[in-house]
């Protein structure tokens, strides 16, 4: 029998996986092989030690699914968003990088407050919530999630994490649903919102995820005319609508916010500077006393 090293099984990994054109070969060779070999790979072992017959055949197995185009995060099981492993697969969308736009967005706006009510809606595998619930001051964080798949990994997140955050199994689509949640200070939102014709285009790991987590309608702008409608009044007064959107969604976006009558919207950028957050102050009060000042003014003007 062949006898490999641990060298020998990331260099034939990384060599099948550059010949099948991935980019990042060498990562994810030692980030495969790491998972194969039961260690964590990425810093410095012994590379001499010999593989067990059992750790060769793990590592084919993983390469082949790799080969078929499964994505790396669904075959190693977790994936880091904001500096912690989420645990994820087939059924719920990966956390990305982009996301954490949103954390940083969210910390801006709410430093010093304390005591917040936060609602994530779409909240997948719950990095965003079990995220915002360590990195804010909060009283009671909601995850909301319609698909049973993506619940599984949402409440295995929150039970690792010791996290308080409240699973709730739901649409946020129906007006129902917001009657399960108090008044928020934050409603955070990734919606799915690719279009249809990008739907089309995926690239093949991303059509591993769930078609439910990325399709947003023809303009893929579905989700954020339905959240709007129907949760801003879940908003306390000041509570901030904060939402991820897709690359050149911004304009669409934040008219659909304006229209709806939030105050001070605004977008935000991600590393590759892509306008990637979308948010606006609910302010309910400000408007009728607007109202009632423009009231008076006639009134004046009346009885001049
Ligand atoms: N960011 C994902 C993508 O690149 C889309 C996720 C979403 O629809 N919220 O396809």
């Amino acid at each position: 029998m062949v006898n490999y090293t641990y060298k020998d099984v990331i260099a034939s990994l990384s060599e099948k996986l550059a010949a099948a054109g991935i980019t990042n070969y060498y990562w994810e060779a030692r980030e495969l092989a790491g998972f194969a070999l039961g260690f964590n790979c990425r810093g410095k072992f012994d590379q001499t030690a010999k593989a067990t017959g059992e750790q060769i055949n793990n590592v084919a197995l993983l390469l082949a699914r790799r080969l078929m185009g499964e994505p790396l995060q669904y075959i190693i099981g977790e994936w880091d968003f904001y500096g912690e492993p989420f645990e994820v697969g087939a059924g719920a969308l990966i956390p990305r990088a982009d996301t954490e736009t949103l954390i940083n967005a969210a910390k801006k706006l709410f430093e010093g407050k304390a005591a917040l009510v936060v609602a994530d809606l779409c909240a997948g595998t719950g990095c965003i919530g079990i995220t915002l619930e360590r990195e804010l001051d909060c009283k009671e964080v909601y995850c909301v999630e319609k698909y049973e798949t993506a619940m599984y990994f949402l409440k295995r997140n929150i039970s690792a994490k010791r996290s308080g955050c409240r699973a709730i199994l739901a649409d946020v689509k129906d007006a129902e649903t917001t009657k399960l949640l108090p008044q928020a200070d934050l409603i955070v939102c990734n919606p799915p919102y690719v279009t249809d014709e990008e739907m089309t285009k995926l690239q093949k790991e991303v059509a591993f995820e769930p078609e439910e987590a990325l399709r947003g309608g023809e303009d893929g702008l579905d989700f954020y005319r339905a959240i709007v409608r129907e949760w801003k009044y879940k908003l306390k007064d000041d509570g901030i609508m904060l939402f991820e959107i897709g690359a050149g969604q911004e304009d669409e976006v934040m008219e659909i916010m304006i229209q709806a009558g939030f105050k001070d919207v605004r977008t935000r950028s991600d590393m590759a500077g892509i306008n990637r957050c979308v948010f606006g102050k609910n302010h309910e009060y400000e408007a009728v006393s607007l109202y009632e000042q423009l009231d008076n003014k006639n009134n004046e003007r009346t009885a001049d």
